[in-house]
């Protein structure tokens, strides 16, 4: 038995995927509404990527007919956003779930991008849980996740925890369940999705101790507490008590406005200037002392991500060749950049044979934040296109 909602994609005040952030600081709900929802590149990967996920879901799953699969398919795959890498990484989380429903005795049901009801614990929320998968007093929560920033462990997630109970209020009643697994599917950063597993009883538990916190937070009321959950907040540029808690500038007074000003804004970055190359400097400092073995408390030293490369580049291709793979798929061949080709042809060879005859363009930088005693002249977004490429002489 499959179900599939079509979920929109939209959030609540109090959503599950914010509830890592609201539970932590109960009054950046409110303070998140009133603030443009600027969303990044990768978020709009993201959700190409779920779209793509939930496409080859359907098919395996619900009998999509394979002429409708592959126009679908055919078409994200023309979005501009498309990486190839993303067919890979959808098909391991398909191959996951897959995995998960033949290992039950007889079909399981499945529901993929099921709108959740989560009003009982949390004010008008609801949340998407990407699949749901119930049978033999099993409920799965599965959650596809496309970044490689930040990896997100299923261990005690408050997000899977929202949506298992939601699935377990609207399912219950259908399906005796006992035990609950949640499991992050997230290609990127891990070869195997993380799991974890509860009993219905810790999970309802959990459930009350969250309703005060979801109240607390629903009003806006609570202390605004900066830790690691402000990464993908909305207000972490100009939160005050983050910035006061980065530069250690003293305690939050109520009576201030939860965002600092541009006034602000100014004194802190020429306050914090040097702060990120210190940082970086003094946590190089720390790995050294780590790694000869000394403690230095909260933090430890641990392997970078591993890299991959020929055992013996030409009698790799040499083979690659033989199989019948075509050269040109071997090597990348790239133009020489302006600045590398006039290191390779000379000063003046180079100003004659390309400057001169109109082949060069020069571009603007991007735009960049400079001190005000900076040469350069200010610039605004009403730059006529002509000032910016402007051909070189
Ligand atoms: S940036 Fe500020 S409002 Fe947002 S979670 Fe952190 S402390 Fe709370």
């Amino acid at each position: 038995m499959t179900e599939i909602a079509h979920a929109q994609r939209d959030h609540a005040l109090l959503s599950a995927s914010g509830a890592h952030r609201w539970l932590h600081c109960t009054p950046s709900a409110k303070l998140e509404a009133t603030l443009p929802d600027t969303t990044s590149a990768a978020a709009r990967i993201g959700t190409l990527a779920h779209e793509l996920a939930e496409l080859k879901l359907q098919k395996v799953f619900s009998g999509l007919p394979t002429r409708k699969y592959n126009a679908e398919l055919k078409k994200m795959q023309k979005h501009e956003l498309y990486e190839s890498i993303m067919d890979d990484h959808t098909n391991a989380y398909v191959e996951y779930i897959q995995s998960i429903v033949h290992a039950f005795p007889s079909p399981p049901f499945v529901a993929i991008e099921r709108k959740v009801d989560l009003t009982e614990f949390v004010p008008e929320s609801f949340g998407t849980s990407d699949c749901i998968i119930i049978g033999s007093g099993k409920l799965h929560v599965i959650d596809y996740k496309n970044g490689q920033g930040v990896p997100v462990p299923a261990f005690d997630n408050p997000q899977m925890k929202m949506y298992a109970l939601g699935a377990l209020k609207a399912f219950s009643l259908l399906f005796p369940i006992q035990e609950v697994h949640v499991a992050i599917v997230q290609p990127k950063v891990w070869d195997q999705p993380s799991e974890w597993s509860l009993s219905v009883a810790d999970l309802l538990a959990w459930g009350e101790t969250i309703k005060p916190i979801a109240q607390a937070a629903f009003s806006g009321e609570g202390a605004y507490a900066p830790g690691d959950h402000c990464g993908f907040c909305r207000a972490k540029g100009t939160c005050r008590a983050r910035v006061e808690q980065l530069l250690d500038a003293g305690s939050l007074a109520p009576v201030k406005p939860p965002l600092i000003s541009w006034e602000e804004a100014g004194a802190v970055l020429k306050q914090a200037e040097g702060i990120v190359s210190w940082y970086s400097e003094l946590k190089k400092l720390a790995l050294a002392e780590a790694l000869k073995g000394g403690s230095v408390p909260g933090w430890k030293a641990v392997e970078g991500r591993g890299s991959r490369d020929y055992t013996d580049l030409d009698a790799a291709f040499a083979y690659l060749k033989e199989k019948g793979i075509d050269e040109a798929i071997l090597y990348d061949r790239r133009p020489l950049t302006p600045p590398q080709l006039e290191n390779a042809l000379t000063k003046k060879v180079y100003k004659e044979l390309l400057a001169e005859s109109g082949h060069i363009i020069t571009r603007s930088g991007a735009p960049t934040l400079a001190p005000d005693k900076d040469k350069r002249p200010a610039v605004t977004n009403q730059v006529k296109p002509e000032d910016v490429f402007d051909k070189e002489d």
